[in-house]
């Protein structure tokens, strides 16, 4: 089961290393191979940044990659500017006050005060953030209740919220707050937010973006790489290349004749994705230390 097809990654960049150990005498520079694990929001990379990775040697610039299935396999793709979104988490919890279903104005509901809540998150995209900027605030569970005939005394929202821009960033939160905060007024609960700002968004660097496609353009044609839309997918390489001047590659794994998605248990990445992905590397290595 590859889901999101990190162990592509793994041996992709064991590849790399083979290749580089007898080209390392013609780099102007040393390479860092980082193996990072739990990049799925469970923080590998701010553990290894917390670790000293940064340092000894010091990291100038970051390379990093993602398998992707959107790309054919044998061609690549990059993202000028803001690639990948800040992820952010959010729980609201949403207190009432419980009782008998059938003498409901006797209780303060919470599961329905929790689903007009979901429809006015609707709005922060809609009518908060500025149309120019991307946004995505999706809540992914909702849970409150135990009977048929009970209200219960509380019901809890878990979200994620998906931006490409610091000011959308800033109005989703500051929205999602108000409108919380605003169901006491109106359904008379009260909502305990606990917003948590996860990894930044993945601003791709020239510095690197540039030597890195016209290596890739030099190994395989200028064919080979084109340029694709930014995702509100989050990416803890981002952390890295807050610090340093970074870009993520994508290398194309898609099987011809199917329509795979990343995060999927049935993904079967095209496997030679693994040796184009390593002539790509290895080459960008080249020229970013000519
Ligand atoms: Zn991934």
């Amino acid at each position: 089961m590859h889901a999101c097809g990190h162990d592509i990654h793994t041996t992709t960049l064991i590849g790399v290393a083979e290749v580089l150990r007898d080209l390392a005498p013609q780099l102007a520079g040393t390479v860092k191979l980082v193996f990072q694990p739990a990049e799925e929001g469970i923080g590998g990379m701010r553990a290894m940044i917390a670790d000293g990775v940064m340092d000894g040697p010091k990291v100038d610039l970051a390379l990093g990659f993602h398998n992707h299935p959107d790309v054919p396999v044998g061609t690549f793709g990059f993202v000028r500017g803001a690639a990948l979104a800040a992820a952010d988490r959010f729980d609201i919890v949403v207190h009432g006050k419980s009782g008998h279903a059938a003498m409901p104005h006797t209780a303060i509901d919470p599961i329905v005060a929790a689903a007009v809540l979901v429809g006015q998150l609707q709005t922060v995209v809609s009518r908060e953030v500025p149309p120019t900027m991307p946004v995505v605030v999706t809540v992914g569970c909702i849970q409150g209740g135990t009977a048929y005939n009970i209200i219960p005394d509380s019901c809890a929202i878990k979200g994620t919220v998906r931006t490409l821009h610091p000011r959308a960033r800033d109005i989703a939160e500051a929205a999602i707050r108000r409108l919380s905060a605003g169901m006491l007024e109106g359904l008379r609960v009260t909502c305990e937010v606990d917003y948590r700002r996860g990894v930044p968004m993945l601003r791709n660097d020239d510095r690197v973006l540039d030597p890195t496609v016209t290596a890739v353009r030099k190994q395989f044609g200028s064919e080979a790489i084109e340029q694709g839309q930014a995702s509100l997918g989050g990416e803890d390489f981002a952390l890295m290349a807050d610090l340093v001047p970074g870009f993520q590659l994508r290398v194309g794994s898609s099987q011809p004749g199917r329509e795979d998605k990343l995060h999927n248990s049935a993904y079967q990445p095209d496997e030679r994705c693994i040796g184009f992905g390593v002539q790509a590397l290895a080459r960008a290595a080249l020229e970013l230390l000519a």
